[in-house]
């Protein structure tokens, strides 16, 4: 569903306000190349928490999501033929992410190489992942908020704990979260976007990568139930650990961007360096950071991928872990 490497991440673009006739056009042809985590990480980080939640919480989700389903008209990308009401609602806020022109709520733009400190300064005017979870939480709480706008909420954090635990969706370097950054994968070379080579945009990019190809290739014959148990039982311990540490959103988005910097910066042989805090419209702004950056030849083969894959394993435990603390803290508050 998101194999094609050479899909356009024109829907991406909406992180830029980015939404013209055009981008429409690329985002109907184009499979969703950039949607953080890709169908099958969402899916997966919600099948993780559902192993984790308390009954009353559990009660709390049906309830609100099956009371309140999703329109059946909407266009889903991830498709719809699930059951499960977590792993359905796990990759709605994609779907709407346009119509609702809050993509800036899919994450936070840390500049690289800042470390520890207030967040606030780094979430913008529109909004950002951190901001979002815990004004969600409290609408999540609030039982004399309408039904529908709790499931929507709850909807909504299902996708964004996610979310956040994807390394570039903490993290900016001047190149709209690892957008503007030409990677080879394998033997796919990155190319040029041919609808609009001015903008320099290039496929497969870091982004893309870490939000699919690199955790699909780790799945490999697995799907998202069976991710999700291998993972489950894989950290274990560490889940104990990430429990007992309780709901701190701030910290988590540190430690995402912390990894964001070792895993997927400093892990290419290249020495990619800080570049200034900008966010630019297109990959060709910042002084061409697209065509800067393809000059690096970087390649992601064996070693970069190995390497991304413990990264990816551990942001999607956490994430599953994470995910049901907040709805067991929610069901709690409000039995
Ligand atoms: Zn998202």
């Amino acid at each position: 569903m998101t194999g094609n490497a050479n899909s356009w991440k024109a829907c991406r673009l909406a992180r830029l306000g980015f939404l013209n006739a055009a981008c429409l056009l690329v985002c109907v042809l184009a499979t969703p190349a950039t949607r953080a985590w890709g169908c099958k990480g969402h899916q997966t980080v919600a099948l993780i928490a559902e192993k984790h939640l308390i009954p009353e919480a559990r009660q709390l989700v049906e309830k609100l999501l099956g009371e309140n389903p999703i329109d059946p008209k909407l266009k889903r990308w991830c498709g719809n033929a699930t059951n499960d009401l977590l792993v359905d609602a796990s990759t709605w806020p994609d779907d709407v992410r346009n119509e609702r022109h809050n993509s800036t709520w899919h994450y936070i733009d840390i500049p690289r190489g800042k470390h520890k400190g207030l967040l606030a300064e780094y979430c913008g005017t529109d909004g950002c992942v951190t901001r979002a979870i815990e004004e969600l939480r409290v609408i999540l709480k609030d039982k004399s908020t309408e039904p529908l706008k709790r499931a929507e909420a709850l909807r909504y954090l299902i996708h964004f704990v996610g979310d956040l635990h994807q390394p570039l969706h903490a993290i900016n370097n001047g190149d709209n979260g690892g957008n503007c950054v030409p990677v080879k994968y394998f033997h796919h070379e990155p190319l040029l976007n041919p609808l609009h080579p001015e903008r320099e945009d290039y496929s497969p990019n870091l982004h893309q990568i870490w939000d699919t190809e690199i955790v699909e290739r780790d799945m490999e014959v697995s799907n998202p139930h069976r991710y999700a148990d291998e993972l489950d039982e894989k950290f274990r311990t560490e889940s104990a650990v990430w429990e007992a540490s309780g709901i701190h959103v701030d910290n988590w988005a540190w430690e995402v961007h912390e990894r964001a910097e070792t895993e997927v910066y400093d892990a290419f042989p290249e020495k990619i360096g800080i570049e200034p805090d900008v966010k630019p419209t297109a990959c060709s702004d910042n002084n061409h950071i697209g065509k800067r950056m393809l000059e690096k030849h970087l390649a992601v083969g064996e070693a970069y991928q190995n390497r991304a894959a413990k990264a990816v394993e551990m942001g999607i435990a956490e994430a599953g872990i994470r995910l049901a603390m907040i709805l067991n803290d929610a069901a709690k508050t409000n039995p």
